[in-house]
């Protein structure tokens, strides 16, 4: 059984670090992600990118590109070719009751010639593994329950591992995807803020293997998280960097990529990482520990939903304000995670 690895693996190719990003596809279109993924691709970055592979069945509520365009899915295509990993964003830009979601994982089958290996739940979707107060445990789910209600409004509870819940899809999750996004954290290393990761949580059984993510949801918070500074950081702790964000919203305005996201990008690249899709990162992971994959234990998962709790609490007034003025601008709430 695993007691997950404190000690960080060694990477492919004598490289320091192991990077990769995890690509939200909200607001995703071939117009705004082509001119970004021509630079990732041209440095050598493989990435992992997420998609749609249907269309909302109602009010799309972020808006991007799903995979029924034609022009889009054939450049997605194009990416898979050329090294990137493609992963599951829930069916749609929408709730999807089980049988949209089959439909999706299907389409997605078709497409790209294998079910998804790894995914994320979008934001609103009712279908969400585990999601709201049910990503924690016990008490620590109250406790943050209640320290969250004072400012945060009310969410729908998801169902998505909820048995006879129209939006249960549980089983085909467990069966076909290997890996699913839980927590984020703020630290560049996301192997030091979740050191046993990817992990099994026998009390969330229908994800096989949960990873998390290192918090960089926009382009202004992605290039604060990329600073030499802060890659030096990451090339001596000798860990691993999952980011999570989104190169649909404002990384690219007008045709042209963000001069900073460009820098940024070729500050990564230099470096001595190991440069890998997500799921070939987690791989990687756990062929290094040696292990068959054992439960989380209760200690482990009790140390990690606290980090991130404290997490949170700490961060939640810059994220109330964030809010605010994403209200303002009538976007989708990319801090929502
Ligand atoms: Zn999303």
């Amino acid at each position: 059984m695993s007691t997950g690895s404190e000690v960080a693996p060694s990477w492919p190719g004598g490289a320091r670090f192991a990077f990769s990003i995890f690509d939200d596809t909200d607001r995703m279109t071939l117009e705004n992600g082509r001119p970004v993924y021509d630079v990732v691709t041209d440095l050598g970055l493989r990435i992992t990118k997420s998609v749609w592979p249907v269309a909302p069945d109602g009010p799309a509520r972020t808006g991007g590109t799903t995979c029924e365009d034609p022009d889009y899915v054939a450049w997605v295509q194009r990416l898979r070719e050329v090294g990137h990993e493609i992963g599951f964003h829930n069916a749609s830009d929408h709730p999807s009751a089980r049988a949209t979601t089959l439909r999706a994982l299907d389409r997605f089958a078709e497409l790209f010639g294998a079910p998804p290996r790894i995914g994320a739940d979008h934001v609103g979707n009712h279908e969400a593994m585990y999601w709201g107060p049910k990503r924690l445990t016990g008490i620590r789910s109250r406790a943050y329950t209640t320290a969250m209600g004072v400012t945060r409004p009310y969410r729908e509870t998801t169902q998505g591992e909820v048995p006879g819940s129209e939006y249960f899809w549980g089983d085909l999750l467990r069966d076909r995807i290997d890996y699913w996004r839980n927590f984020t954290f703020g630290d560049i290393d996301t192997l030091r803020a979740c050191p046993h990761q990817p992990y099994h949580d026998p009390a969330r059984p229908y994800v096989n293997w949960w990873f998390a993510s290192s918090h960089a949801p926009t382009v202004d918070s992605f290039v604060a998280m990329f600073t030499p500074e802060r890659l030096d950081e990451l090339e001596q702790s000798g860990g691993a960097c999952i980011a999570y964000t989104h190169f649909g919203m404002r990384f690219v305005r007008d045709g042209t990529v963000d001069p900073r996201v460009v820098e940024t990008l070729e500050g990564i690249a230099q470096r001595n990482g190991w440069f890998a899709p997500v799921s070939e990162v987690l791989d990687h992971i756990r062929a290094q520990r040696g292990d068959d994959g054992g439960p989380i234990t209760d200690g482990q998962r009790r140390s990690l939903e606290n980090r991130w709790i404290l997490e949170q609490l700490r961060t939640r007034a810059g994220s109330e304000a964030q809010r605010v003025v994403k209200r303002v601008r009538r976007e989708p709430d990319p801090w929502a995670t």
